[in-house]
């Protein structure tokens, strides 16, 4: 053993049964900053060069414990005598006498340093790539899923088309769209194929609104908000039944609804002019008193405020 040790590359020692150094290879200079001898007087050179705050796991694991039974490995910091600290793994393993009696541990100790540079390196990186993406989705204007415009952007357009309607003596109806028992598709399909549902859905929405001012919005989950300026009452009521009846006709299979073989939605409509005395981020909520009305009458039904 010996003899290996002196020709590592990597800090040997052994220690007795109480935790006492009784020989150590040259590596330790390099690792430490302690010589030999050095070392010797110290004694106890893992308590003594250990960082504080890495102690009570080295102190626990390795010194008091003296695992008899067990090898073990441990990253932590240490104070090189001359350049400061460093990271370092330690591992040792429990040695025994001709008489399977506990005699101590030996330890192998290598400078990790330049690995957790490189660990913390990528971290951080991981973590700056983790902000930004969370910021670039912030900001941006659609629904990473479904490609709809996204609420964000449903509520900025609200307002928008709200002085419009306002300064043009306009009409502006709006269409609240939710999807019938969509839990029950999840539990029967998965949610993988409850995202495919919902992106077919979207296709359908958005290709069956055809004025470059109409706006189809993913307002959250299963539910779509779709924005009809200048557009009467009864062309919006239309409107709305020719896509219920359109989703349904799309036959997505939905064994446990209560209502249909197929996916089915219930919407919510609502028509504002210029006697609307809401304040613009209200307009919302009465469809979607609409739309829990069309829920309360059973579902797949279009229900006009
Ligand atoms: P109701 O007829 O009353 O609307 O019943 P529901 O099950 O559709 O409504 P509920 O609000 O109880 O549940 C909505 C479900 O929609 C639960 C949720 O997991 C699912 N859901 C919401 N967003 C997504 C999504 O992006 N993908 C998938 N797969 N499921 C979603
Ligand atoms: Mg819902
Ligand atoms: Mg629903």
């Amino acid at each position: 053993y010996k003899a290996i040790a002196l020709s590592s590359a990597s800090w040997e020692a052994w220690y007795d049964e109480h935790g006492w150094l009784l020989w150590t290879n040259d590596m330790v200079k390099e690792i430490t900053g302690y010589d030999v001898d050095e070392t010797f007087e110290i004694n106890d050179i893992m308590k003594h060069i250990v960082i504080p705050r890495y102690k009570c796991n080295i102190t626990k694991r390795f010194v008091n414990e003296l695992s008899k039974d067990e090898c073990g490995k441990e990253e932590f910091k240490i104070n090189h005598k001359i350049s400061g600290e460093k990271w370092v793994l330690l591992s040792w393993r429990p040695v025994y006498d001709e008489n399977q009696i506990f005699k101590g541990i030996r330890t192998s100790v290598i400078d990790i340093s330049d690995q957790k540079k490189a660990e913390f390196a990528a971290r951080d990186l991981a973590s700056q790539l983790r902000r930004e993406k969370e910021i670039a989705e912030k900001n941006s204007l659609t629904d990473s899923m479904t490609g709809l415009s996204n609420r964000r952007y449903l509520e900025d357009r609200i307002c928008y088309e709200y002085s419009r309607m306002k300064r043009c003596n306009i009409e502006l109806s709006i269409i609240m769209i939710d999807v019938d028992f969509f839990k029950q598709y999840n539990d029967t399909f998965g949610h993988l194929e409850g995202d495919e549902c919902l992106k077919i859905i979207s296709k359908l929405l958005k290709k069956s609104v055809k004025r470059g001012t109409d706006l189809v919005a993913r307002y959250g989950g299963e539910e779509f908000v779709i924005l009809l300026p200048d557009t009467s009452k009864r062309a919006a009521f239309k409107i709305a039944n020719k896509l219920k009846n359109n989703i349904e006709s799309l036959e997505i299979p939905n064994p446990l609804s209560e209502v249909s073989d197929f996916v089915t939605v219930s919407i919510g409509v609502a028509t504002f002019n210029n006697k609307t005395n809401l304040p613009p981020n209200h307009l919302l909520s009465e469809v979607d008193k609409a739309l829990y009305f069309a829920k309360g009458s059973g579902r797949n039904i279009v229900i006009n405020a």
